[in-house]
């Protein structure tokens, strides 16, 4: 572990695939030397770690089908941009949609291709003979995306906390932050942490369903909250039987998402998923009886033939969600000196290297960076100016 500085230019509070994505392009800028992440458990240890990990491009907004669209290029290229893998696996992406959604399905494939996607439309013919296992009655269509896949997030974590550490930053793990108050000065934050504390010019809070707690020692809560989510481990009798493809149900709110070998996981979106709020410390880790049960009768009804498939309790995360569902970037109330990086509500792990990228330009000083974070501004609920998908899914928010 690095030794500790007692000030810096740029602390960043988390060392997620988020924190670390920013301090590795600042690295990569050449201006990291005097930034330091803080982390109050191991890197990559807190959501990032629970990530589903899918990256895809299917998004009901332009500004976030053009970031998921660079990630995913990002994604493709991860070895020649930090010099280790991301463990990216092209899977293939399909989402499957009912009548009450087909007219958004096709209004958001048009954008999406005229963001430089190639996710393309499928009709229920060939829903049929994509997911040959599936009865698909209920579906009007299939969006879908051959280069969309997963990445390994403890890899992902890896390569940005190494192209960090190369580039200068002083990586801090198991040094919680306990408060952040104003400078005496007036600008910048001190970091009050268990050995003393940091002074630095300015600081990031990327904490996840950590940070309104944080920020609020400065008077400057964000509006996000912690809510959490249930992934079943699914088992196949071999490999060949196990599904290849990411598919997310729309119809029913439930995603399967592939892993190495005869396995899957089960994720949904559903109400009965919990979605209360939580304290992310201590919430419940085993999925619920009720949730498990769910699954099953899903299971039962979209994929019939799957009666020798092995339904297991696997784990549960946290979201951290913000009013609509978009993450909150950029200085708090106009105050350069305090950033947050949060509120990313279930969807932030593909977009970590592009917004690491682009926020680390931004933080730098690169106009036309942070003209493409402008969206994200955190003080855009106060001016009720949430982001609205175009054309949006009935089936819920978590289908941005
Ligand atoms: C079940 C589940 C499935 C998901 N599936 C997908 C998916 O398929 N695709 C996708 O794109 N996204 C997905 N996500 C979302 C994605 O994983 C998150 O948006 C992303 O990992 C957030 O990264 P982060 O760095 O902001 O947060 P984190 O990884 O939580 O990092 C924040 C860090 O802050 C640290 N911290 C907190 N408080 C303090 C403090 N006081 N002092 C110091 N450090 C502190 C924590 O220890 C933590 O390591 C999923 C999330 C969950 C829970």
């Amino acid at each position: 572990m690095s030794a500790r500085p007692t000030e810096c230019h740029t602390l960043v509070v988390g060392g997620g695939c988020i924190g670390m994505s920013i301090a590795a392009h600042l690295a990569l800028a050449g201006a990291a030397e005097s930034t330091v992440v803080v982390d109050k458990g191991n890197f990559g240890e807190g959501t990032t770690a629970q990530s589903s990990a899918s990256i895809r491009g299917n998004y009901g907004h332009p500004a976030l089908a053009g970031l998921a669209r660079d990630a995913l290029r990002i994604f493709q290229d991860f070895e020649a941009i930090y010099g280790r893998t991301a463990g990216f696996r092209q899977t293939g992406y399909l989402a499957l949609f009912g009548p009450r959604d087909a007219a958004a399905a096709h209004a958001n494939v048009a954008m999406q291709q005229d963001s430089g996607l190639s996710t393309y439309l499928v009709d229920p013919a060939r829903v049929g003979e994509l997911l040959p296992d599936a009865a698909v009655p209920d579906c009007a269509g299939a969006i879908c995306e051959d280069e969309a896949g997963y990445a390994e997030p403890s890899l992902v974590v890896h390569a940005f906390t190494e192209v960090a550490r190369e580039g200068g930053a002083t990586l801090l793990r198991q040094t919680p932050v306990r408060e952040l108050r104003e400078h005496p000065s007036g600008t910048g934050v001190i970091a009050t942490l268990d050995t003393g504390t940091i002074s630095a010019r300015r600081v990031v809070v990327a904490a996840n369903a950590w940070s309104s707690a944080l920020l609020d020692g400065l008077g400057l809560a964000v509006p996000v909250r912690a809510t959490r989510h249930q992934i079943a481990k699914l088992a196949f009798p071999d490999a060949a039987a196990a599904p290849q493809r990411i598919t997310v149900d729309m119809v029913h709110q439930f995603y399967l998402r592939p892993q190495a070998g005869p396995h899957a996981l089960l994720g949904s979106s559903r109400d009965i998923d919990g979605h209360d709020e939580v304290d992310p410390d201590s919430f419940r880790r085993r999925v619920d009886e009720g949730y498990l049960e769910a699954c099953a009768a899903y299971l039962h009804e979209r994929y019939p033939g799957w009666e020798s498939v092995g339904l297991g309790s696997g784990y549960c995360g946290v979201y951290d969600v913000s009013p609509d569902w978009q993450p909150l970037i950029g200085p708090l109330h106009g105050r350069d000196d305090v950033w947050a990086a949060c509120g990313f509500s279930g969807h932030g792990f593909k977009h970590a290297p592009q917004l690491g990228r682009l926020i680390a330009a931004a933080l730098l000083g690169d106009g036309p960076a942070g003209g493409r974070l402008r969206i994200f501004d955190p003080d855009r609920f106060e001016r009720g100016e949430p982001i609205v998908a175009t054309h949006r899914y009935h089936a819920g928010p978590a289908y941005r």
